[in-house]
């Protein structure tokens, strides 16, 4: 008897044929009122989950009873328990790697719109506004030449850096556990505290990804030692910033600007200050929303799921420890 798979995200014609070639496959549409009670009746006969953007709780998995695999079509993997899934035995894979390159051009989008002021602009052409040459009331930031900071110099941090350091002439400095030397090589990198990092960035990139120790990484006490000149970007997770504490620190422009992929709430709530305050470019989690890239990562966790449900070991395996413990128990 095939397995049966539940996505609980959208996928594209080619991959719902691969997988029902293969497994009972049911399709939830989990947006709207009653998307949740769809997904909660489908989760007792499931074998294996693919989808993303959805905190996947113990509650919720508890009614999945028969659960072998989870295949997350993301690299973040902050809405799951690690150790629930370690304790029921399920395997997590992400989608590392092939959505690295898209979310760093994003990463540098922002960065290029804050500095530049290119949504504020575009606006003011738009509402009619440009009645001759602007003034220096108008101008932006120069982009080049000025010192990058990445907190979290991983795969995206570092696509990020090649970004800086070869198509803008940037002058890198990084945080991360520890130093890494082929980045401090490739790139001419300095490793740094992240107090250094925050005090002598001109753009400060966060690329962390989101836990217990990052949780809050940036609050009021590292806001306030960004140079008055400095935007601070952050496409990794909206709780690593403290919200309130950027909203107050921006209000009070202590710095010049921030663009933000990510929210404590997403989507952002239309009453958040933020949507008032012209130096903000907020874009709605946009790092990996290219029609390729998305594809490619729900290619990608296919492949995982597939891997997963047939006694192979997925190639993006987030918790090597449960198949590990599989392998032990059940030897092939
Ligand atoms: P990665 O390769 O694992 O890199 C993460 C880096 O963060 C690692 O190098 C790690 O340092 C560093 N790090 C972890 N905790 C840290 C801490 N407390 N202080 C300083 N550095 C720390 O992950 P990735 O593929 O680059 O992805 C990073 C994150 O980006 C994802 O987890 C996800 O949340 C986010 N993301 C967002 C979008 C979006 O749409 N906006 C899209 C994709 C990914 P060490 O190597 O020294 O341990």
């Amino acid at each position: 008897m095939k397995k049966h798979v539940v996505a609980y995200k959208a996928l594209s014609p080619a991959l719902l044929e691969r997988l029902r070639e293969a497994v009972d496959l049911s399709c939830i549409d989990i947006t709207g009122e009653s998307g949740l009670a769809r997904l909660e009746e489908a989760l007792p006969t499931a074998h294996g989950l693919i989808g993303s953007s959805l905190k996947l709780t113990p509650a919720l998995l508890d009614k999945a009873l028969q659960l072998e695999a989870i295949a997350s079509i993301s690299v973040g993997y902050d809405n799951y328990d690690l150790d629930y899934l370690a304790h029921r035995g399920i395997l997590l894979s992400n989608t590392p790697d092939v959505l690295t390159e898209t979310v760093a051009d994003t990463a540098f989008a922002l960065i290029l719109a804050t500095a530049r002021r290119v949504v504020e602009l575009a606006d003011y052409v738009k509402a009619g506004k440009w009645q001759r040459s602007i003034g220096e009331p108008l101008f932006g930031n120069d982009v080049h030449g000025k010192t990058l900071g990445i907190i979290g110099m991983g795969r995206i941090g570092s696509a990020i850096a090649r970004r800086g350091r070869f198509g803008f002439g940037m002058p890198i400095l990084y945080n991360s556990h520890s130093p890494k030397p082929e980045v401090d090589r490739e790139f001419s990198a300095r490793y740094c505290s992240l107090d250094d990092l925050l005090s002598e960035a001109d753009f400060v990139c966060i690329t962390v990804p989101l836990s217990e120790e990052t949780s809050g990484l940036i609050g009021a006490r590292q806001l306030a030692l960004l140079k008055q000149e400095a935007f601070l970007i952050n496409i990794s997770r909206g709780k690593v910033v403290d919200e309130a504490a950027l909203i107050e620190a921006l209000q009070a422009k202590r710095f010049q600007g921030a663009g933000l992929d990510v929210f404590e709430k997403e989507p952002l709530p239309s009453d958040s200050p933020l949507l008032n305050l012209p130096q903000v470019v907020a874009t709605p989690h946009i790092g990996s929303a290219t029609h390729g890239t998305r594809e490619g990562m729900a290619r990608c966790a296919v492949d995982n799921l597939l891997a997963a449900l047939t006694g192979k070991r997925p190639p993006d395996l987030v918790n090597p420890d449960v198949w590990t413990r599989r392998m032990t128990d059940h030897p092939k």
